[in-house]
């Protein structure tokens, strides 16, 4: 018998409607009913936001952390439950981890937000500025984390968490905690840090001292990384203790090199906690998505299962025409079914779509806007789920 392809949506149109005061029963019913059409095996349920202009981030009722007003009156989550399930796809909880809102955002009292209460565990850029980002070496947030997880793996009948957003901003932090222990377990200060992880005056270093400091450089980044890869494993170690039939996945970058040295996400590394990964290769043109998704699938063979994230957002990468690497022009159905015949070709054993609501033409609102929430062109849609229902 041929193994089911993975389809994995994400979905963050609740967002959406619940910011613009209408989200009801019927909205999960029809956005369950686009799933399906797109033979979804999995919908991947945004509850924590990715990144939002709010202090608050959670879109569901808990009692672990402040929901967002406008998810107070429904969220919709047990009703989902019910609707994926009696057509047999399975329904992940998608946390946005690190991000964290602005802690002065008006959405909540003042005081209230993450960030408001814990200062001291935001990610703080090189110019000594709080971001609004949770570093990943924080014991206090890890634990905030996990009692989300159980929370809402308890209360809700779902299948597994799904984390985005599992990694660092595109710089290294310079909070209390991480410089107190790279002094101490590498005798570096701030200065050191900057230096070596922005190369400054490596110009000027013969290969000898480069080779010094390059092994100061990687004990830098391996820490970093170390720090989500522990806050991966202690998920993977809650689930396994307290939900062993559940899984747990990620949202990664699609370029090993970089998302270790430039986000400190070592998840080749962490995969081995992973029940399926999806490195976001979007906007790729065809002859890299290929390149990469080939290359990555040799790498976590084994591990874990690879569905590749294809871009359906209607609009072009800053990068289109500059750059041969990237789509030249906006993604549209027919680019979103290239790509998915490319992962059959390979043998991923399926793929996850970017998501669902621009698939359909739904427009953006003012949780996802025109940045990530652009609609497909509609003309290439009944084509397109005429071609997944084959
Ligand atoms: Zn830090």
């Amino acid at each position: 018998m041929a193994v089911r392809e993975e389809r994995a949506v994400w979905v963050e149109q609740a967002q959406d409607l619940q910011l613009a005061g209408k989200f009801s029963r019927e909205d999960v019913e029809k956005i369950v009913e686009e799933c399906a059409q797109l033979g979804a095996t999995k919908i991947l349920w945004l509850l924590k936001a990715r990144v939002a202009d709010t202090a608050s981030v959670l879109w569901y009722g808990s009692k672990v952390g402040d929901a967002h007003p406008a998810a107070e009156s429904y969220d919709g989550l047990d009703d989902l439950v019910q609707l994926a399930r009696a057509r047999g796809i399975e329904v992940h909880a998608y946390f946005s981890v690190f991000p964290e809102g602005d802690p002065n955002a008006k959405d909540l009292a003042a005081g209230q937000a993450v960030l408001a209460q814990h200062p001291e565990w935001a990610v703080v850029d090189v110019n000594g500025k709080p971001t609004t980002f949770v570093c990943a070496g924080q014991p206090g947030y890890r634990e905030y984390l996990l009692n989300l997880v159980n929370e809402v793996l308890d209360a809700h009948d779902l299948d597994g968490i799904h984390l985005d957003f599992i990694r660092y901003p595109r710089a290294a932090c310079f909070c209390d905690r991480c410089l107190g222990q790279i002094k101490e377990r590498f005798g570096l200060d701030r200065d050191d840090v900057v230096g070596l992880l922005e190369r400054r005056e490596f110009t000027s270093l013969s290969y000898d001292e480069r080779a010094i400091a390059l092994h100061q450089a990687d004990s830098l980044i391996d820490y970093y990384c170390e720090n989500v890869h522990q806050t991966v494993k202690s998920v993977r170690e809650l689930i396994d203790e307290r939900f062993a039939s559940k899984k747990l996945s990620a949202a990664v970058f699609p370029n090993i090199r970089s998302s270790t040295s430039q986000v400190y996400c070592d998840w080749v590394g962490f995969s081995q906690y992973l029940d399926f990964v999806c490195p976001m290769v979007y906007w790729y043109s065809e002859e890299y998505f290929h390149r990469t998704v080939e290359r990555l699938h040799r790498v976590v063979e084994g591990k874990t299962l690879l569905l590749p994230g294809i871009s359906a957002l209607g609009y072009p990468h800053g990068l289109a025409e500059k750059n041969e690497n990237f789509h030249p022009t906006a993604p549209d159905h027919d680019y979103v079914r290239t790509l998915i015949e490319d992962t059959r070709a390979i043998g991923t054993g399926g793929f996850a779509l970017f998501h669902h609501a621009p698939i359909f033409g739904h427009e953006p609102g003012h949780y996802t806007q025109t940045e990530w929430g652009a609609p497909l062109p509609q003309e290439g849609l009944s084509e397109f789920l005429e071609y997944l229902a084959r």
